[in-house]
């Protein structure tokens, strides 16, 4: 038997040998049944790109409900140390309770990884119902910061001692007035922070031939922390990347973009209705943690379903991937859930790993299946034909990339 050997990275690039391991969470809810769903279409594609000369050792991580019953322990010691070995984890969704309980798994995972980058991309796919008239003009990739802003969690109930000590200093340090029953929350954005994802952002659409990168920002509002990212942003686009982006203020004064990635910014509500009223003109979007999470569901949204979506959150020495949605726990253990999502999520890790092969044949395979009908009971629902389970769906997709 072969053994498996780490993916390593060098310099923020990803150095994948022929048997690469790679972890694994089933995840809650409808997670172990898409999850698997995703691992058997994922092997079937390697398999078929490569003659068997590349396969995927999978190890498989405990958290989330699966950690809790056997642990005790949702996220125990040992599940946190193998991930910082293996780096690179395929995840199904896990629950996180509102308002209290335990701390989410998912940005855990993020912070122990430094996955800074959380990229979306939305494209509609012909077949699908969508709200729009148009849909097949969506064709988006969302950069949403992963690290900074409001969700890092810097934040005490209105009726706790660090609510009450941050308001005392407030107001005796800097004369601010706030009410006795006023909860905190801090929203920290860092210049380092923001260049990375710029970076990384500015950087795709260059590799990839997109036409253009907006930034998403409420800086008109809170101006020293999404307006300044609005800046670090234009700074950075003239310090690192001035012969291959133009700013759309230059292209308005008559400089040609030729050649170049255009660079512009909206204000984050005008944002939403932008991208329903003209999504052609939307492409690479960049934007501050939370702008990212609300704008994502409302680009998924567009193309018709967001259990469609596939994820990943990427750093310079790691990489999770999962599908946009969670563990739609009413579907859970039924066969019935889409596993589309995560097995995009799947076809993401590959084009990290440099397998684009294998990725290409997944997204064939995915369309394929599709045009021909045979989706799940979500799909099915409004395309008026019988669903597929979500193994039979599942075997449609190897049956699809068998046949490539
Ligand atoms: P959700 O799990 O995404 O489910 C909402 C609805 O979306 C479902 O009731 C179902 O709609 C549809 N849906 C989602 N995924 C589907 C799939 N694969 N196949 C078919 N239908 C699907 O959102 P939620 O109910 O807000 O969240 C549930 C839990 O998931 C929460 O604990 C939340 O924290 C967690 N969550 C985890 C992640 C993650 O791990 N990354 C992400 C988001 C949420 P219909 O009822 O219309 O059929």
């Amino acid at each position: 038997m072969i053994m498996g050997e780490l993916i390593t990275f060098e310099n923020g690039k990803w150095k994948t040998p022929d048997y690469p391991q790679v972890a694994y969470i089933e995840g809650d809810g409808i997670g172990p049944e898409i999850t698997h769903a995703a691992i058997s279409v994922t092997n079937s594609a390697v398999k078929r790109a490569y003659n068997g000369k590349k396969k995927i050792e999978w190890i498989e991580i405990l958290a989330g409900d699966k950690a809790y019953e056997v642990k005790g322990d949702r996220f125990p010691k040992e599940s946190q140390e193998l991930l910082q070995k293996y780096r690179v984890v395929l995840k199904g969704p896990l629950t996180t309770p509102v308002g209290g309980g335990w701390r989410s798994i998912n940005v855990t995972i993020r912070m122990i990884l430094d996955l800074y980058a959380n990229i979306r991309p939305v494209k509609y796919i012909n077949g699908l119902e969508s709200p729009i008239k148009q849909p097949e003009k969506v064709d988006m990739i969302i950069f949403r910061e992963n690290t900074d802003d409001l969700y890092r969690g810097i934040e005490w109930p209105y009726n706790s001692e660090g609510a009450k000590k941050v308001r005392d200093f407030l107001r005796k340090e800097m004369k601010v007035e706030l009410e006795d029953d006023t909860g905190i929350g801090i929203k920290p954005m860092s210049k380092a922070k923001t260049f990375r994802i710029g970076r990384m952002a500015i950087n795709y659409a260059i590799a990839n031939g997109r036409k253009k990168v907006t930034i998403m920002h409420k800086g008109n509002v809170m101006k020293y922390t999404e307006g300044a990212f609005r800046e670090w942003i234009y700074e950075l686009a003239k310090e690192e990347f001035f012969e291959r982006v133009i700013t759309e203020e230059e292209v308005n004064q008559g400089i040609s973009p030729q050649g170049k990635v255009i660079l512009n910014d909206r204000i984050a509500d005008n944002m939403f209705q932008q991208i329903i009223i003209r999504p052609e003109e939307y492409d690479v979007i960049l934007a501050p943690n939370v702008n990212g999470d609300l704008i994502s569901d409302a680009a998924g949204a567009l193309i018709g379903n967001i259990g469609m979506l596939g994820g990943a959150n990427v750093g310079d020495s790691g990489g999770m991937f999962e599908a946009v949605h969670g563990t739609a726990p009413k579907y859970a253990g039924k066969n019935v859930a889409n596993p589309t999502g995560i097995i995009k999520g799947a076809e993401l890790m590959l084009r990290f790993m440099g397998w684009v092969e294998a990725a290409d044949m997944i997204e064939r395979a995915i369309l394929n299946s599709i045009r021909e009908r045979k989706v799940t009971q979500d799909l099915a629902r409004f395309m008026n034909v019988q669903p597929l389970g979500t193994k039979d769906y599942a075997n449609e997709l190897v049956n699809q990339i068998e046949k490539m």
